[in-house]
């Protein structure tokens, strides 16, 4: 270890920086996060920096101005006073950093991630700051925003929990369990209150509520459309409930250790049917287990969620839900539709085009309406029946229109046409599920923005 890493408090501390340039703003501006009281030394200042709390002495660097800091930190493009800074520093002990320059430096400063009061600092010794930048900005997606309230929040508890639960390694396995658990994921999102609730109780009553269900939008297919609050669970639940819009890859992603049951759900395939999923939900939870239920889209969208998180909440099955990129807005984007335009459509709807009885039971009216994108999910089957009802109903046999397969996926194939010729165009491409329809004139600027065109 070429540096020891230590967290200085610098609250109410003077230090100094030198220069008054790009750099010593962001400097300045660090040093001010930590509270400290900055003075610069620079003969002229840039406009970012005269708006800063700071004092400014006008004038060239001596080695009086550092009588009384803590800290000191060179940031001008000039060497001969880098280094006069940093050998006048050296000659008091004043801890110093010269930008840029890790032989003049006593210390390096970190790329830092704050979540505050919890901060972690990233460190190459000077080697390459853009590496400590870049693994940072890949923690930012790891350490939720909300770990900062989480680690004030458990401050708080502190010595009540010390006191209830005396021995350390009881209460370190409490602490994991808050940390990982409900409590924790409340007070993420804000609920605060709960969180507390729910601590008071588990302290009181000491004993586990850790089952709980955790409805995951999974987006379209593409792995990279996950949202951060979507990935931490797959990574904490024991056991995944997931069905066959849940492409492999994201499935992959889940905790390695978790029991994964497949329930199905093709048209003709009903591995398990939505009344025995909902049953199974609330067993699982009741058996202490946290269970990911894993969608594809958005859980809220044609994914009959609604109806499994009715009964978890009849049950006081604790769940919480995490929306997801649907259909609609994934496939559309990487199909290169925007879904409104000025130009062509003001609206847009989403609408099942689930035959039953050979029939669908939609508002076509509404639908054939001009200037609207509509959009249709589980239209394959009546494509046929679909398209000549928009038609009936008005919408020129001319209105462009587009069938996706597997969109945002690498197997994405988008046919496009019109109304009057979409089903023929469709039969004879022999399509895989899942497909999406895209009916409007917002189809016709695919041609300009096409961006994703796998092979
Ligand atoms: N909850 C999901 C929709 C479930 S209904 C969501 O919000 O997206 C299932 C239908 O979604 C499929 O029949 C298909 O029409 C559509 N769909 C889902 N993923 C798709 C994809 N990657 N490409 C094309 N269509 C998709």
């Amino acid at each position: 270890m070429d540096f020891f890493p230590i967290f200085l408090n610098l609250k109410n501390k003077a230090c100094l920086v030198v220069g008054g340039g790009e750099v010593a703003v962001r400097k300045a501006s660090v040093l001010l996060q930590s509270g400290a009281k900055v003075k610069v030394v620079s003969p002229e200042l840039c406009m970012e920096l005269r708006k800063l709390e700071i004092e400014h002495l006008p004038e060239r660097f001596s080695d009086t101005h550092l009588d009384g800091m803590t800290l000191a930190i060179a940031a001008t493009d000039d060497r001969a006073v880098n280094v006069a800074v940093s050998e006048a520093a050296k000659q008091r002990n004043i801890p110093v950093n010269v930008v840029d320059n890790p032989d003049l430096c006593s210390f390096v400063m970190p790329s830092i991630l704050d979540r505050s009061p919890l901060i972690v600092a990233f460190s190459t010794g000077g080697a390459s700051p853009v590496l400590a930048r870049l693994l940072r900005a890949r923690f930012e997606s790891l350490i939720p925003e909300g770990y900062g309230r989480l680690a004030a929040f458990a401050s708080r508890f502190r010595d009540k929990v010390k006191a209830k639960i005396a021995k350390p390694s009881e209460r370190r396995l409490f602490w994991e369990e808050i940390f990982e658990g409900r409590v924790a994921e409340e007070v993420f999102i804000g609920n605060e209150k709960k969180a507390e609730a729910l601590l008071e109780e588990r302290i009181e009553k000491n004993e586990s509520h850790r089952g709980e269900v955790y409805l995951v939008g999974a987006g379209p297919g593409d792995p990279d459309l996950l949202t951060f609050r979507a990935l931490r669970l797959m990574h904490k639940a024991d056991v995944v409930l997931y069905d066959n819009l849940v492409s492999k890859p994201i499935l992959e992603m889940t905790r390695r250790d978790a029991a994964r049951i497949y329930v199905g759900k093709k048209k003709s395939d009903h591995a398990m049917p939505q009344e025995e999923i909902n049953e199974l939900l609330v067993r699982l939870a009741l058996e202490g287990k946290r269970v990911l239920r894993l969608k594809g889209g958005d859980p809220f969208i044609f994914g009959r969620g609604g109806e499994e998180i009715e009964k978890l909440s009849s049950r006081g099955i604790a769940f919480q839900v995490v929306p997801g990129i649907t259909a609609a807005s994934g496939v559309s984007s990487y199909a290169g539709i925007p879904l409104t335009h000025r130009d062509h459509a003001q609206s847009c709807v989403f609408v099942t085009g689930h035959l039953k009885d050979n029939s669908m039971d939609l508002d076509w009216e509404m639908l054939a309406r001009p200037r609207q994108t509509v959009v249709v999910y589980m239209g394959l089957t009546g494509i046929d029946f679909l398209c000549s009802k928009l038609v009936e109903h008005g919408l020129p046999a001319s209105t462009p229109a587009a069938v996706v397969q597997q969109g945002t996926t690498r197997n994405q194939k988008v046919l496009t046409g019109t109304l009057g010729n979409l089903a023929e165009v469709t039969r004879a491409a022999k399509l895989t599920p899942p497909t999406l329809i895209i009916v409007g004139g917002v189809v016709s600027l695919r041609e300009k923005l096409s961006w994703f065109e796998p092979d």
